[in-house]
């Protein structure tokens, strides 16, 4: 099998400079070592991005840059490893779930706490376990690896900045527990094909608004001006806002009116999103706005972004922020 690992920077491949961790590794030294050790795995190569990066700096455009360097080496390759920085990754792997449904070739994205060169660093383990995953030939898709788990890709949550099992997927099964030997899980994904050959990823203004208890209305409104394309609510447990602070439904059905998309999540890690469940989400039902059921925040971001960069505005918006693109939603609320 030929596996290409494409490295974009991360604290996997840093070391210590006067102002913090930062890109510096030799990593294609320790790759070589690493694969040299394990002929079973087959032929490695390393693509090496120019600018590696920190990935709280990535942006859609970096989503973009991977899928593109995906593209460009597909025919070279039977599947790919992607080295990713840990803050963005669930993101990412969210991003790529989205835009690659037509790709065909299994992708695994992985990072680590600690940097390669450290004694007890995870890198190992990860890297290992992703070239491992790949070689399986049981991905198809896109996948996270990290911390003995496999993740579907857009189901992983980064909810640790220290553990070694960083991830967790708080909705959706995992597609296997790495060990001696790995537990694989029949996982059906609910999938589809509807953005085959998808636009490239595009930045749009897409705020992210935190419901707190004594939020006021016109703070409300003032996030929402000027326009964004779209809002994502981050209410409380199934959907809820303070409804009856005066002004405040108002404003956001000003902003629907102006054709801001309105998502709601929540704040829960572990959720069902059901608008109109409690009196308190009711409002956001009749405003049409619409609901991220249990998708994982990152999920409902990135995906966010994909169907702007695809075009989808009002009722297609809604539609297909609804419907399971890449198993990114476990339990529809869509009537079949
Ligand atoms: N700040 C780092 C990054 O996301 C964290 C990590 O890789 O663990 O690039």
């Amino acid at each position: 099998m030929r596996i290409n690992v494409i490295y974009s920077g991360g604290t996997i491949g840093m070391i210590e400079t006067d102002t913090g961790l930062a890109p510096g590794a030799d990593l294609r030294g320790w790759l070589n070592d690493l694969v040299s050790r394990r002929p079973e795995i087959g032929d490695v190569t390393l693509t090496e991005f120019p600018t590696l990066i920190d990935s709280s700096n990535a942006t859609p455009a970096d989503w973009q840059a991977l899928i593109d360097a995906l593209w460009a080496a597909r025919a070279e390759a039977d599947g790919f490893v992607i080295l990713h920085g840990t803050d963005t990754l669930a993101y990412a792997a969210a991003a790529l779930s989205f835009a690659l449904a037509d790709f065909g070739k299994p992708v695994v994205l992985t990072g680590s706490q600690l940097p390669i060169g450290a004694l007890d660093t995870d890198a190992h383990a990860n890297v290992v376990d992703s070239l491992k995953a790949v070689a399986s030939g049981r991905i198809d898709s896109v996948a996270l690896v990290f911390g003995r788990s496999v993740f579907a890709g857009s189901c992983a949550s980064k909810w640790s900045s220290w553990s070694f099992e960083g991830f967790s997927s708080p909705n959706a099964p995992l597609l296997a527990t790495t060990g001696a030997p790995w537990q694989w899980n029949d996982v059906e994904r609910r999938r589809n094909n509807a953005f085959a050959q998808a636009k490239p990823y595009v930045a749009h203004d897409v705020v992210v608004l935190d419901l707190v208890p004594g939020i006021s209305a016109q703070r409300v409104d003032s996030v929402l001006h000027p326009r964004p394309a779209a809002v994502i609510l981050r209410a409380y447990g199934t959907g809820n806002i303070p409804a009856r602070e005066q002004g405040l439904v108002e404003a956001l059905a000003h902003a629907v009116d102006d054709g801001v998309e309105v998502i709601v999540s929540s704040q829960c890690t572990q959720a069902q999103v059901s608008l109109g469940y409690y009196e308190a989400g009711f409002a956001l039902a009749q405003l049409g706005a619409v609901s991220a059921q249990n998708m994982t925040f990152e999920a409902c971001y990135a995906k966010t972004v994909f169907l702007l960069s695809q075009g989808m505005r009002g009722e297609k918006f809604k539609y297909w922020m609804e419907e399971s693109l890449s198993g990114e939603i476990t339990n529809t609320l869509r009537s079949r």
